[in-house]
């Protein structure tokens, strides 16, 4: 059964670890996220942002695959399935269709206006026993075709924003979704020491987690980071595992253009980035 994100991140900020948010795109990648999970006794987040819904045909297709594999494949480590940057419509879209979790994204909004759309939220999410992300401060790269430049989150506007009853708080502490550039100034741990003091112990949440050097996300999982957002670098090893495979001309031989087969090295490459990552944010055997 899907269960909300308050408690393992609650655990996780009190127990100095983070649980790891890994995009799924298909059923690939979330059997995969699944596996290394459970075979690791890992919590874990399910991130479906809005255009990888769309890609599933819809949150209801998304929903019914994830809970029929908690069922199949006997899942007992708590799993969230959450919603990535939602909008406000895509947000009450993923209440309805059965989501544990989501993210309301209202930092390209005025704040007065993000202000009014998460107080909404919190009241709806509370009464279905659903946690609820906000973000304050745009995080930079690129989110669904909106280009952000890395900014710092006002530390003011983040405990005005986790006052209003949000479970977790992401916060741009100079981190960008996708490749991080050459010439990256790092994550700004001043910002992030200046939110913790003013937030308690609100679980904060590191977006644009491919790329940021292990001691940064070490110290900043130090500084009050419980939830850390992976997305790019599975992309990166399924695209590297398949390419490996029909490079070495594997396509051809045999029954190796069965799907079954073609799509099995780069969901395999997909579950080793993930435990990686567990392991590197603490995660392991905290279910
Ligand atoms: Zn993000």
């Amino acid at each position: 059964m899907l269960v909300s994100a308050k408690e393992m991140l609650e655990k996780a900020r009190a127990g100095h670890y983070a649980v790891g948010q890994f995009n799924i795109n298909n059923l690939e990648w979330t059997k995969a996220i699944l596996l290394a999970a459970q075979e690791n006794n890992s919590p874990v987040i399910l991130g479906v942002s809005e255009g990888a819904g769309k890609y599933m045909t819809g949150y209801k297709t998304v929903v019914g695959m994830v809970n029929g594999m908690l069922e199949e494949l006997n899942i007992t480590v708590p799993v969230a399935l959450h919603l990535d940057h939602g909008g406000y419509e895509g947000c009450m879209k993923c209440i309805e269709a059965g989501f544990s979790s989501i993210m309301y994204d209202g930092s390209h909004s005025p704040i007065e206006e993000n202000v009014a759309n998460t107080k909404e939220l919190v009241k709806i999410c509370a009464e279905k026993g659903m946690s609820l992300e906000a973000e304050v401060g745009s995080i930079g790269g690129e989110e669904d075709g909106v280009v952000g430049m890395g900014e710092c989150a006002d530390p003011q506007e983040c405990k005005r924003i986790a006052d209003l009853g949000v479970t977790m708080l992401a916060a741009g502490i100079g981190n960008i979704h996708g490749k991080y550039p050459a010439n990256w100034k790092g994550l700004s741990f001043e910002t992030l020491e200046a939110i913790k003091s003013l937030t308690g112990d609100m679980p904060l949440v590191l977006h644009g987690g491919t790329g940021i050097p292990e001691d940064m996300i070490k110290k900043a999982i130090d500084l009050g980071v419980a939830k850390i957002n992976v997305n790019t670098e599975c992309q990166l090893s399924f695209a590297a595992a398949t390419r490996e495979y029909i490079e070495a001309g594997k396509d051809q031989q045999g029954k190796g253009y069965d799907p079954r087969k073609l799509l099995a090295p780069g969901t395999e490459a997909i579950k080793a980035t993930v435990v990686e990552k567990m392991e590197l944010f603490g995660s392991i055997n905290k279910a």
